[in-house]
């Protein structure tokens, strides 16, 4: 049992020993771990468990946008002529510039070729293991702060065939943007257009000449509107955020700033009535959290709130246990980053934790203000936090 403060995966016994960690995930959470477990040089042994044949997550484009036979959808949900919605001077790594030569908001391929960069600077890529999948990792010993953990895996076309074996801490980077949630409009299910979550949608094209509503105006929303309205006839946006003060270049984007109500077989109809004719419906609704391959009883959800976590990583029962990849609409890279050297510090023995009670209370007080700026607010703090942490080691 953990009683006291300080986080500590080693014992006098092992201390010198190799310590063995698996990595869930090589997309940018995964590589900023590894790099953070692999430099400064330790005695740490990482394996990064990639089910898609490559890194980078939804960096990697795919057209691929079936489930595979575990129930992931690909692992990309990145369109044809994405744009990244951050200056890339907020995508990089510490220390690993982007080519200078690139516009500011690069493409989704110039993401991807600057990971496969950094990737091969820091000789990354022997510690991940392709087209692998985790399906469970369970605590050793439930008992223990300090557990090792049993990680069952196999590769994606042999389900079958697992392989289970021990290691001395899990680290979650399997990505947040990962399952849709679908709200349970009334009468969704008898649409006969074509009806898909933005996680699906590749391109524009394929819309040519159509009505198409999308529902939701964050940045997904936005930016398939946008891309639609080269081809589509009209493309309505039917949202409940602030009006979107934005001029699409077409002139056929036409929004509703009310909420969708049902479906028809072939219209939307809004919360003020109003029906509206369609013959494409694209659900920019967001994404809901779940990790397939660990227990509820060890990692809960409760409203899209994951926990115990302290600062959104660290298991409040198990410190072999952390969790990078969960905030969403922050700057990933740096993030991710400070993240990673969170854990490593956490790995060796190094990081200086309050006491468990003191860490209950933050996570409290932590979803309360949430909760009360209904998710919203500055961000950014919780990064200097995290550093802060880190500059006590
Ligand atoms: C459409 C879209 C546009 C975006 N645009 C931007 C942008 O412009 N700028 C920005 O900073 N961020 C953007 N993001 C956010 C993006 O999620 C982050 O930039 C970043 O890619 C997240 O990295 P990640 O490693 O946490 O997750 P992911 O990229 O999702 O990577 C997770 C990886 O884990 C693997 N995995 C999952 N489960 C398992 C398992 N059980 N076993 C083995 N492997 C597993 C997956 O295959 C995947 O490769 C965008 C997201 C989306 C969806």
């Amino acid at each position: 049992m953990y009683h006291g403060t300080k986080s500590c995966l080693t014992s006098p016994t092992t201390k010198s020993s190799e310590k063995k960690v698996a990595v869930i995930g090589a997309g940018v959470s995964g590589i900023s771990v590894l790099r953070n477990l692999t430099w400064p040089i330790g005695n740490i042994k990482p394996v990064a468990f990639e089910r898609s044949s490559t890194f980078g997550g939804h960096w990697c484009f795919t057209n691929d946008t079936l489930p595979d036979r575990f129930g992931y959808p690909s692992s990309s949900a990145i369109y044809s002529g994405l744009r990244t919605n951050l200056p890339k001077e907020l995508m990089t790594f510490p220390g690993f510039e982007h080519d200078s030569t690139l516009p500011t908001f690069p493409t989704q391929d110039d993401i991807f070729d600057y990971l496969r960069r950094y990737i091969d600077h820091c000789d990354l890529e022997k510690y991940m293991k392709f087209n692998t999948v985790v399906t469970n990792a369970v605590p050793k010993h439930p008992d223990d702060f300090k557990t090792k953990w049993e990680v069952t895996y196999c590769h994606v076309q042999e389900p079958m065939n697992t392989t289970t074996e021990d290691f001395d801490a899990v680290i979650v980077c399997s990505g947040n943007c990962v399952f849709p949630n679908v709200p349970p409009f009334p009468g969704l299910k008898d649409f006969k257009g074509r009806l898909l979550h933005s996680r699906n949608y590749r391109k524009a094209k394929e819309f040519r000449g159509q009505t198409v509503a999308v529902i939701g105006s964050s940045y997904s929303g936005k930016d398939v509107a946008r891309q639609l309205s080269d081809v589509a006839d009209k493309v309505y946006i039917a949202h409940i955020d602030q009006p979107l003060n934005t001029i699409y270049p077409n002139g056929n984007v036409i929004e509703k700033n009310y909420a969708a109500q049902s479906i028809t077989n072939s219209s939307l109809i809004l919360a003020n009535r109003e029906e509206i004719e369609i013959d494409s419906l694209i659900l920019c609704t967001g994404y809901r959290y779940r990790f397939p391959f660990l227990s509820e009883d060890i990692l809960s959800i409760d409203d899209e709130h994951v926990s115990p976590l302290y600062k959104h990583v660290l298991h409040l029962d198990y410190h072999s246990l952390m969790v990078i990849t969960l905030l969403r609409n922050i700057a990933t890279y740096p993030i991710s980053f400070s993240m990673g050297k969170f854990a490593r510090a956490v790995i060796d023995g190094n990081a200086n934790l309050p006491l468990k009670i003191d860490m209950k209370k933050d996570i409290a007080s932590e979803v309360q203000w949430r909760r009360a700026n209904k998710l919203v607010g500055p961000r950014w703090h919780y990064m200097d936090t995290l550093n802060g942490i880190l500059t006590k080691v």
